[in-house]
């Protein structure tokens, strides 16, 4: 049997060897969730997926741009009718600056209505003497710093399909049905909690073809892309358009391998190399990557994480970017392509609607020192509304010098 198949089978499952899985204290409690997800409605249809796959076949060939952007973690509280249409209207001013600016479509994918679950750099975080399992994002335990809501639950799995289910109502209400390329709008998130994945993944009627039915198109995280991995086993038996990061110490070799396990038809649209490099390394290691990938792989989209190659601590102690690195990254992807003759398609950030502070700099400027006044991110810093506008316009103009 095709091992991408065996996934599919629930005893693979608890796969010991999944990267970045919570300790889920009762496998019999978590069986039952992904059962009561598969037996639920889907959250999108293969036909939807197919469109962004579509658009992303235009992204790749140099004739569309892709804005990606939202929450690093979404939170079951912030799923709010307000917040959410904040969100996507700053999506949609977004992508009308920078697609008026490059004179290209702007495909609108939100980090949203799925991105519950957070891969972690450590198991565990200690305060006052005090060792806690960290917090992995809502769909798994919450944010206090308490042994309780530290306890991954897999109820939480099916609180993550509910939030989703009325994000994606209230997206679809404001959204509507599509008029100009501009205004569709899709939902992304990691695709990082196996058996969330794995139970709400459909063999599609019609043509008979596996989906994720998540969201529309599906990405692996930088922590998370092993070759062998069970995440690329996954995404390798699913037919949405799937994203990988690729941080500053990817090879190139591992990159092409796994562009033969992901997209081995070489259809444009299926994979988007999500690169997330960092201000400093940009220009030294991106250039070799896409030389590597260009010569033998081809078809492609190349989109720019600034976000998650720049983050550092305040002096004060916030998890913080500066607005002027976050920039600098998309300028240097831009020289870059622009030098190998490639497209640099699209922007992934973390953003929201809101009026934050969490990341340093922009105008009004964010300082160190105002971090406090208002940091309310459950995981990485984001944009505020007035930064990412700024960097809308900002793009925008690099765009047309
Ligand atoms: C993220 O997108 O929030 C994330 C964890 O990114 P990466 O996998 O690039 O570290
Ligand atoms: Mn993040």
């Amino acid at each position: 049997m095709n091992r991408s198949h065996a996934l599919l089978d629930p005893p693979a499952l608890l796969d010991p060897a999944a990267a970045q899985q919570p300790d889920w204290p009762d496998p019999c409690a978590l069986r039952d969730v992904v059962g009561e997800l598969a037996a639920q409605p889907q959250l999108v249809s293969p036909r939807e997926c197919d469109r962004l796959l579509a658009r992303l076949a235009s992204v790749a060939a140099g004739e569309a741009f892709l804005l990606q952007g939202g929450d690093c973690a979404e939170t079951f509280a912030g799923a709010t009718p307000e917040t959410i249409e904040r969100k996507v209207r700053i999506l949609h001013q977004m992508a009308e600056i920078l697609a008026a600016n490059m004179n290209l479509p702007v495909v609108t994918v939100g980090r949203i209505a799925g991105q519950y679950g957070k891969p972690r750099s450590s198991a565990t975080e200690t305060k006052d003497g005090t060792v806690l399992p960290s917090y992995r994002g809502d769909a798994v335990n919450g944010t206090d710093f308490t042994a309780e809501a530290r306890t991954p639950d897999p109820r939480r799995l099916l609180r993550a399909y509910r939030t989703a289910a009325d994000t994606l109502v209230r997206l679809r209400e404001l959204t509507g049905n599509v008029t100009l390329v501009r205004e569709e709008f899709f939902t992304s998130h990691e695709a990082l909690l196996l058996p969330y994945e794995v139970g709400l993944s459909r063999t599609d009627a019609l043509t008979d073809r596996r989906f994720g039915t998540s969201g529309h198109m599906l990405w692996i995280g930088e922590r998370t892309r092993k070759l062998d991995g069970a995440h690329v086993e996954f995404a390798a038996g699913i037919c949405n358009p799937i994203g990988v990061k690729l941080g500053p110490t990817a090879d190139p070799a591992d990159v092409l391998t796994l562009i033969d396990r992901l997209d081995p038809d070489r259809q444009p649209g299926r994979l988007t190399l999500i690169t997330r490099m960092g201000a400093g390394k940009i220009r030294d290691v991106l250039p070799p990557l896409v030389e590597k990938v260009t010569a033998s792989a081809g078809s492609v989209a190349w989109v720019c994480d600034p976000m998650h190659g720049n983050t550092f601590s305040s002096p004060n102690g916030y998890k913080t970017r500066r607005f002027d690195d976050v920039l600098d990254e998309i300028v240097g992807f831009f020289e870059v392509h622009r030098a190998l003759g490639t497209h640099p398609g699209g922007l992934h950030l973390e953003l929201t609607g809101e009026a934050v502070t969490e990341c340093v700099g922009g105008n009004p400027a964010v300082t160190m020192e105002s971090l406090s006044r208002c940091y309310e991110t459950a995981c990485d810093p984001r944009l505020n509304r007035d930064q990412a506008l700024e960097l809308a316009v900002a793009v925008g103009y690099l765009a047309r010098t």
